[in-house]
């Protein structure tokens, strides 16, 4: 019983997630919002604990965004456990799972896209040239739809949240974005949806990437000021693993992202590595006041 009444209301309508929150919002309530594409993890949990903990509301949408996947790329068998994702989010006590359809979010005729320049044109955007466009266009309309107080938004895709930054303070969107440190597996691996698609083999190797930035943190903080130096000990330990493929090494200011040669301040670290088909990201913000 008290298990049935912790259980998240779910909407797929757009229309009825807008009008179930007004009214929430005519009482006054504070709404935080927690966009994933499901397959829900304790990285996802621990932001919508956090909302819960910060706001009155809290949303979890739950959508596997077609237009942030490129073709080719891992949209269709990207995993999906609406059920699972329930159940997990029964146990913190999320008030709504807001879980609309491709069609709902993106019906015949549907023309809109939010594209922000600068920061989307490097790293990942360098490799995956639409997805940022994807991810802002998705995530503008969460926020009308949820009309969000607060977003909360995980560390571990640290481009990503520079991006929604800089789109909702240059479109005047009204919603606080907050950033939360990155869950890790026992050994280092940061929690990820795509961590299933890897053997037991490659999910020892995957390890390299948690390593590396390690090393790194290691190096800056004895004193290493030239970043090809930690990028090079970077690189050695990434080739360790046989089937590790780097996309890219970055040591960058935190909130442009801009490369740094030379070390000073707080730096963000940033890599992108292939581990035989499975593409991971992860970074370490090595602050220095
Ligand atoms: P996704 O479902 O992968 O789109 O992720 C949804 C949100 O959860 C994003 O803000 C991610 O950055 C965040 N997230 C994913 N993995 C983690 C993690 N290991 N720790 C913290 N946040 C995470």
């Amino acid at each position: 019983m008290a298990e049935e009444e912790l259980k998240p209301y779910l909407i797929t309508d757009p229309a009825e997630m807008s009008v179930r929150i007004d009214e929430l919002r005519a009482q006054g309530k504070k709404i935080g919002l927690v966009p994933t594409m499901g397959a829900l993890h304790l990285g996802h949990l621990s932001l919508a604990i956090a909302s819960k903990n910060e706001c009155d509301v809290t949303v979890v949408s739950d959508f596997v965004n077609p237009t942030q996947f490129a073709p080719g790329e891992d949209y269709e068998q990207y995993p999906r456990n609406l059920d699972a994702d329930i159940t997990l989010l029964s146990q913190i006590g999320s008030d709504f799972i807001f879980a609309p359809s491709p069609a709902q979010m993106y019906p015949r005729g549907f023309e809109a896209n939010v594209h922000v320049g600068g920061v989307t044109k490097t790293l990942e955007g360098a490799f995956r040239p639409t997805h940022f466009d994807g991810v802002c266009t998705v995530v503008l309309k969460l926020f009308n739809i949820t009309r969000a107080d607060v977003a909360y938004f995980g560390q571990k895709d640290y481009q990503q949240v520079c991006v929604v930054k800089k789109m909702v303070a240059d479109l005047n969107v009204p919603t606080q974005i907050a950033m939360r440190p990155i869950i890790r597996e026992r050994d280092g691996l940061a929690m990820s949806s795509r961590n299933r698609y890897l053997s037991d083999d490659e999910r020892r190797q995957a390890l390299v990437l948690s390593k590396s930035l390690d090393k790194a943190e290691e190096l800056i903080k004895g004193g290493e000021r030239d970043a090809s130096v930690v990028l090079d000990a970077m690189r050695e330990i990434i080739a360790t693993a046989p089937s590790a493929k780097i996309d890219y090494l970055h040591i960058g200011d935190p909130d442009t992202l801009g490369a740094m040669e030379r070390i000073a301040g707080s730096v963000v670290i940033l890599e992108a590595v292939r581990i035989g088909s499975t593409r991971l990201i992860d970074n370490k913000l090595v602050e220095r006041k």
